[in-house]
């Protein structure tokens, strides 16, 4: 295994990607902006980088998951970014969810330094991150990707070359107009089943396998009924990727009525200081329309 590794964010996904870099065998050096969140890989055997250009200095392929565009910019381009610290033929993996256009234009910077550029934004969620099974879609050169891809493998299970530079930022949007629709359908139909009177538990069971089931519904709808509203993926990160949704589809003048009600939704409850709470607490939007509430009193 030849080639090093350099990882830059260390945050509830980063976390589980990196560890799976180290279990893969991969010689591994870590930044995080706060560094005790650098700790735990630490211990388990990655090396501690003073910046995200020492990282790159020191790895063949740097791997980036921050939060959003201006962050990865920030990482990036800065002063002590990864393209300060890079040498020609370095390879940079961006996993972090930005805007499509913002990444073909990173990954131009990055070729002006001889500098290789993929996005590979995720799908599968903190338990994805951490069992390795995550749904990785690629954009990009063909042979970045091939280079890419045994790296891609120790951290995903489903890994996709969608197209050019971009095309995976693309991709994941069109993943979150299907997981915002999917949530707010679970939470309008969770919510007509309470006024309806009908035991939800049964509710869930009958049809949650047939041509009505989803991941949202098997995964959140049992949240929401246990009024558990901790976070696999924040209402402000929903919040985030759906301004990135409407942003680019801005852009390419088309109608998105249904996602831009939802990104309204969302807005409700960051504006009720709910922003870090799980995305499935869509239902408080949505009971809050209502007047009562989903599950016991
Ligand atoms: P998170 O737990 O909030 O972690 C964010 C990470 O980005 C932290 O390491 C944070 O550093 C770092 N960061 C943010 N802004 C930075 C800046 N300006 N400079 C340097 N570092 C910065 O988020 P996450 O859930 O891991 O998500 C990371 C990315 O994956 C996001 O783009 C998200 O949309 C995407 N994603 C998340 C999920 C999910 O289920 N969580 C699923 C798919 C995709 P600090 O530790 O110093 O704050």
């Amino acid at each position: 295994m030849t080639e090093r590794i350099g990882f830059v964010g260390l945050g509830i996904m980063g976390q589980g990607m990196a560890a799976n870099l180290l279990k893969a065998g991969y010689s591994l050096t870590v930044w995080n902006r706060t560094a005790a969140r650098m700790e735990r890989l630490v211990a388990e055997g990655a090396r501690a980088g003073e910046s995200p250009a020492a990282v790159a200095a020191a790895s063949d392929i740097v791997i980036v998951c921050v939060s959003d565009t201006p962050d990865v910019q920030a990482v990036l381009l800065g002063t002590d970014g990864v393209l300060q610290g890079a040498q020609p033929g370095t390879l940079v993996v961006d996993c972090s969810t930005i805007s499509p256009q913002a990444t073909r234009e990173l990954a131009a910077a990055a070729a002006t330094r001889g500098v290789a550029m993929l996005d590979a934004p995720v799908s599968g969620g903190s338990e994805g991150a951490a069992k390795g099974t995550l749904s990785i879609m690629v954009g990009g050169e063909p042979a970045a990707y091939e280079r890419a891809l045994p790296v891609l493998q120790a951290m995903g299970k489903t890994i996709t070359h969608v197209g050019g530079h971009g095309a995976g930022q693309t991709v994941k949007l069109v993943n979150q107009v299907l997981v915002v629709g999917n949530c707010i359908a679970m939470c309008e139909a969770l919510l007509f089943a309470q006024a309806g009177g009908v035991d939800l538990a049964k509710t869930y069971s009958a049809v949650s396998q047939g041509a009505a089931g989803s991941w949202m519904f098997t995964n959140r709808a049992p949240q929401i009924l246990r009024r558990d509203w901790s976070p696999g993926f924040t209402v402000d990160l929903q919040q985030k990727d759906l301004r990135l949704v409407l942003e680019a589809a801005d852009e390419l003048g088309v109608p998105l009525p249904v996602t831009g009600l939802i990104f309204q939704l969302y807005r409700t409850l960051q504006a009720q200081g709910l922003g870090s709470e799980g995305n499935h607490a869509l239902a408080k939007a949505l009971e809050h329309l209502a007047g009562f509430t989903i599950g016991p009193a």
